[in-house]
């Protein structure tokens, strides 16, 4: 029978109790939201969802083209400037999503005979970008500066290493201005994705590179998501300017990719705009992670200290991590869960987002709900 072997995948699923399901989201949930990644808590601001009303009646449903023929409005060109100028790099690239974003930079910086150093922990993306770029990837320790120097060592021609900025599973960052020296010192590109560190460190939340001094810098490349703490949808890709005419002649996800729908840069275009008018939100985000990081563990839990706005809590097993997901849930908590394959270490957690909107009664019930269903 065609496709037998997906029943025979689906059946050791079921056994290793480790099957997704879809639960799609009421308009007007009543849960306290820790799973989401609406860092700012801008998803729902009215100026965000004005500003996706009014680009989608301005502009239409969708973008109906690739960039390169009909998808760039100059709507597009305006989130690419204002993007580029509030994070202090020549330009950007906006792309229809964070994933197709970092395909791009990895794939059109590491041509063939190159070589891509990727920290272990990497997030899936970046790891396809790895597999479908013509160079040869080396998996490094994770958040290791001479584990980098090492393998860069090892190779004459181009390279290039490859690092999320702050890790999606644990919410650690990592060592960017060490990366950045180590990349130097051999004449390597450095590409860093900063899906969870733009919005929320640097000076009012210019990110990651931006806190690391690395800004402007013409030998880093970083990624982004807007889907994130711009509370839309879609990526960018930011650097130098003759980095992203690059991309614009040689990233397949670009060229070959209808442009992102207006509707999502009228909302990332507002979001960018209220961030910068208020900067508070970017440290408001930090202080709830590190309220909520500093109660569960007087609390017990095994939590590991936040570098931006994720808390990871450990649990004892797969299948506890689901039930206590599930408990949480049933509780009015709604959480995220952890476990394998998504988790290279095979470690299950509970993944709990801090978002600037929180308040302190709804802290201290997020952590009351993690403690009485504990497994
Ligand atoms: N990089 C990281 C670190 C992420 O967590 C995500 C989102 N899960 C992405 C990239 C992909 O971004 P997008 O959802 O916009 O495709």
């Amino acid at each position: 029978m065609a496709f037998g072997w997906i029943d025979e995948q689906a059946a050791l699923r079921r056994r290793a109790g480790l099957v997704r399901t879809l639960r799609p989201r009421p308009a007007d949930s009543p849960l306290l939201d820790l799973a989401s990644n609406d860092y700012l808590g801008l998803a729902h601001h009215p100026e965000v969802t004005e500003g996706a009303a009014r680009a989608a009646r301005e502009w239409g449903g969708g973008a109906t083209g690739s960039r390169l023929v009909t998808g760039s409005t100059e709507l597009h060109a305006e989130l690419e400037r204002e993007l580029a100028d509030f994070c202090g790099v020549e330009a950007a690239l906006v792309f229809s999503s964070g994933y197709a974003a970092n395909l791009a930079a990895v794939t059109a910086l590491a041509p063939h005979g190159s070589l891509i150093v990727s920290d272990a922990g990497n997030h899936a993306s970046l790891i396809d970008g790895c597999r479908l770029a013509r160079g040869t990837t080396q998996v490094v320790a994770h958040a290791d500066p001479e584990a980098v120097r090492k393998a860069l060592t090892t190779h004459d021609g181009p390279a290039v290493a490859v690092s999320d900025t702050v890790f999606s599973v644990d919410g650690d960052a990592a060592p960017l201005a060490e990366l950045a020296a180590v990349c130097r010192t051999r004449g390597a590109g450095l590409v860093v994705d900063d899906a969870h560190g733009f919005g929320v460190l640097g000076a009012g939340g210019r990110g990651a590179a931006h806190a690391a001094g690395l800004a402007g810098a013409d030998d880093v490349v970083v990624t982004l998501t807007l889907s994130k703490s711009l509370g839309s949808q879609g990526g960018a890709v930011l650097g130098p300017a003759r980095v992203i005419d690059h991309l614009v002649n040689a990233a397949r996800t670009f060229i070959f990719d209808t442009g992102l729908a207006p509707a999502a840069v009228g909302a990332a275009l507002a979001a960018l705009r209220l961030l910068r008018r208020e900067p508070e939100r970017a440290a408001r985000a930090r202080t709830v992670a590190g309220e909520l990081h500093a109660r569960l563990t007087a609390a017990g839990h095994e939590a590991v200290r936040p570098d931006a706005a994720v808390v990871s809590v450990r649990a004892p097993s797969p299948e506890q991590a689901v039930r206590w997901a599930a408990d949480c849930r049933a509780a009015g908590l709604a959480v995220g869960c952890f476990r394998p394959p998504s988790v290279p270490d095979g470690v299950s957690r509970l993944r709990l987002t801090a978002r600037a909107d929180l308040t302190e009664g709804q802290i201290e019930r997020a952590v009351q709900v993690i403690g009485e269903t504990r497994p």
